[in-house]
């Protein structure tokens, strides 16, 4: 990094605390010929006022650390998209890294009134990871515990289009107020920015977003927080493992994830951060025919048994490939609310039981 751009980010980040206490955000895009381009995000984007911010505001803090600097001009698009080692976070702390584990998670705090918080996780995209947090969060309330969803997919934030809810959250103060739908408590990214934008961030701009959310939701009394996690070990998973202690994860896989690869970076990374892990739910495990009701195995076999096995860790369920669960997911009619009694339902809601049998002690 160049002397001027560490002055432009002294002056940002400066600023940020207050562009980001309104649901809004900054990133440098570029230095050319004395002339700062930025990004705004989030609620700053498209904001009436943001020409005002951008004079008052980041001119100022930017022209105070670096007075070389002739001006400050809005880029027309976000910061290129880089791996988190390239953007300058290398010296993150890495705890795939041997004897990393111990320092980077001693800056780990609870979350005030939140009793637990379990992470949903897989080695791959597309396993129904997002299908899983939300039936299972939504199981766990029909449990009677108060519960709060929280979309860690920055990249890929389906979970409100998958829980039917498009309101903005509120802003309280300082503080952003999660959504309420079907009675659990949620909040993603794609309430404040378009989700083809989200795309492109960078790692850092995930690692804040994750933090934010983590820190700057008001999340209020919760028996647990249920975090559903992008594929693999990237940024979200870093942040979220650094930056709270999680009470288990919970491992989604599909019958024919065969590579355990992935599934093993996965569970690695929860174990070197000491983080148990309470089981892996085998996903479009079986089918059973509408008409005949007969059971049959579309895919290959035996992914989460053998997931199970190899980690010694417990099968906590199979769920059907179902449309149902499938039409319920994609229209925001999660089958829990939509047909609590149904067969796949109560699939999800086994799940919850074995969940809530691990984290009784802590409510
Ligand atoms: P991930 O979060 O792992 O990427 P999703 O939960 O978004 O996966 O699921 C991917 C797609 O598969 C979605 O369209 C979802 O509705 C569908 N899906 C997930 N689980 C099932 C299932 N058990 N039966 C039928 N469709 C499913
Ligand atoms: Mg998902």
């Amino acid at each position: 990094m160049s002397d001027v751009q560490k002055k432009v980010e002294a002056g940002l980040a400066e600023i940020r605390p207050m562009l980001e206490a309104d649901g809004g955000g900054i990133e440098l895009v570029k230095i050319e010929d004395d002339v700062v381009y930025v990004y705004l995000m989030g609620a700053c984007q498209g904001c009436p006022s943001a020409s005002s911010t951008m004079t008052d505001g980041v001119e100022v803090a930017i022209k105070k650390h670096a007075p070389e600097i002739k001006a400050v001009r809005l880029a027309d698009g976000p910061p290129v998209p880089a791996t988190a080692s390239a953007a300058g976070i290398a010296d993150a702390p890495d705890p795939a890294a041997p004897g990393a584990a111990k320092e980077p998670f001693e800056n780990q705090k609870s979350i005030g009134g939140v009793k637990t918080i379990i992470a949903v996780a897989s080695g791959k995209g597309g396993v129904g990871k997002t299908t899983v947090a939300i039936n299972l969060a939504l199981a766990l309330e029909q449990l009677g515990l108060t519960v709060g969803l929280m979309d860690a997919d920055i990249y890929g934030p389906n979970v409100p289009s998958m829980l039917g809810v498009v309101k903005s959250p509120n802003v309280s103060g300082q503080r952003i107020l999660p959504s309420r739908v079907h009675n659990i408590f949620t909040m993603s990214i794609a309430f404040f920015v378009d989700p083809d934008q989200a795309v492109i961030w960078r790692g850092p701009m995930v690692m804040r977003a994750v933090q934010q959310f983590l820190r700057d939701v008001e999340w209020g009394e919760l028996d647990v927080l249920v975090v559903d996690l992008p594929p693999g070990t990237g940024d979200a998973q870093l942040t979220l493992a650094m930056e709270v202690p999680l009470d288990g994860a919970v491992i989604v896989t599909t019958p024919s994830e065969v590579a355990l690869q992935d599934v093993r970076r996965g569970i690695m990374m929860f174990k070197q951060v000491k983080v148990p892990v309470f089981g892996v739910v085998e996903n479009m495990s079986y089918y059973v025919c509408p008409h005949c009701n007969r059971e049959t195995a579309p895919f290959a076999q035996g992914g989460g048994k053998a997931v199970s096995n190899a980690f010694k860790i417990p099968l906590l369920g199979e769920i059907p490939l179902d449309a149902k669960i499938r039409a319920a997911g994609d229209e925001g009619t999660p089958i829990i609310v939509t047909d609590p009694d149904a067969p796949q339902a109560k699939k999800f809601i086994e799940i919850a039981e074995k969940v809530l049998e691990k984290i009784k002690d802590k409510l």
